[in-house]
């Protein structure tokens, strides 16, 4: 007997599958084989991106490797260098900062060597673990280390809005923490899927919740996922004692907010 859920007449991880199976149809994403970044790299470009897109991230990234080519030189290198060479992307002052001492941690641990080379002999559990404990690392972060760079794990980051999307579409509560949202939203996918598939699915969930579900106006008229998701049935066809289920106020000051008065920045 299946004891999940049901959501509109579906297993929860057949409902997940379905918002796959549509979006993959409507967005169709080849991702590229040609992963490059080692995990030291892509740790570094995952704190750029951090609530940053991808162009800036990627510009701050390449004008970072322009002026230090050499990873290490960071370790000691003024941080007001490594502010300006990231200005791109956004609070470089507090990203300079995570980068910095977080190579500086790594070089400590790691005796004197700045690689990540121990994790790929680590489950994926346990590379999240010990990534975690660097500074400005969180489970997004250690997610997209593991599943962007060399190490190929197959594993699925979480962002704002594929967070924001899974709880308009009823596949994950409003009250589920940032490192549950991970543990919940991957426990409805296959369990054999591989890293190039976990890779697929981020892309096309990111695609649709940039183009469609946007945090304050989500295209739900035109949205091929709205006979699916509780927030489209409220707001399409509202009765008096339903509010719509989620409502993102976008911060208008989210550029000029800076994330220490915010509880992460990795979110
Ligand atoms: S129907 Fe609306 S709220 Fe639901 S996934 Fe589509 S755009 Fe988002």
């Amino acid at each position: 007997m299946n004891a999940q859920p049901l959501h509109y007449g579906l297993p929860i991880s057949a409902k997940a599958m379905e918002v796959y199976r549509r979006l993959l149809g409507l967005h169709p994403i080849a991702v590229d084989d040609a992963i490059s970044l080692t995990p030291l790299e892509m740790l570094v470009f995952a704190i750029l991106s951090q609530r940053t897109t991808h162009k800036n991230a990627q510009q701050a990234f390449d004008t970072l490797r322009q002026k230090f080519p050499d990873l290490l030189s960071l370790c000691d290198a003024p941080i007001h260098a490594i502010e300006s060479a990231i200005s791109d992307a956004r609070w470089p002052d507090l990203k300079a900062s995570y980068i910095q001492n977080s190579l500086r941690h790594i070089l400590g641990w790691r005796g004197g060597e700045l690689n990540l080379d121990h994790l790929f002999q680590m489950s994926s559990e346990d590379a999240s673990a010990w990534l975690e404990r660097l500074p400005g690392v969180g489970r997004k972060t250690s997610a997209s280390v593991l599943l962007f760079s060399t190490l190929r794990r197959a594993v699925l980051p979480v962002d704002t809005g594929h967070r924001r999307m899974m709880m308009r579409l009823g596949l994950l509560r409003p009250s589920a923490s940032w490192d549950k949202a991970h543990l919940i939203l991957q426990s409805q996918l296959p369990r054999d899927w591989s890293q190039r598939e976990f890779e697929t699915y981020h892309s096309v969930i990111k695609k649709h919740a940039q183009t469609y579900c946007d945090a304050t106006q989500p295209r739900c008229a035109g949205c091929i996922l709205k006979d699916l998701c509780l927030h489209a049935q409220t707001r399409l066809h509202p009765r008096p004692d339903h509010a719509p289920l989620i409502t993102t106020k976008r911060r208008k000051s989210s550029d000029q907010t800076h994330p220490t008065q915010m509880c992460m920045l990795y979110d």
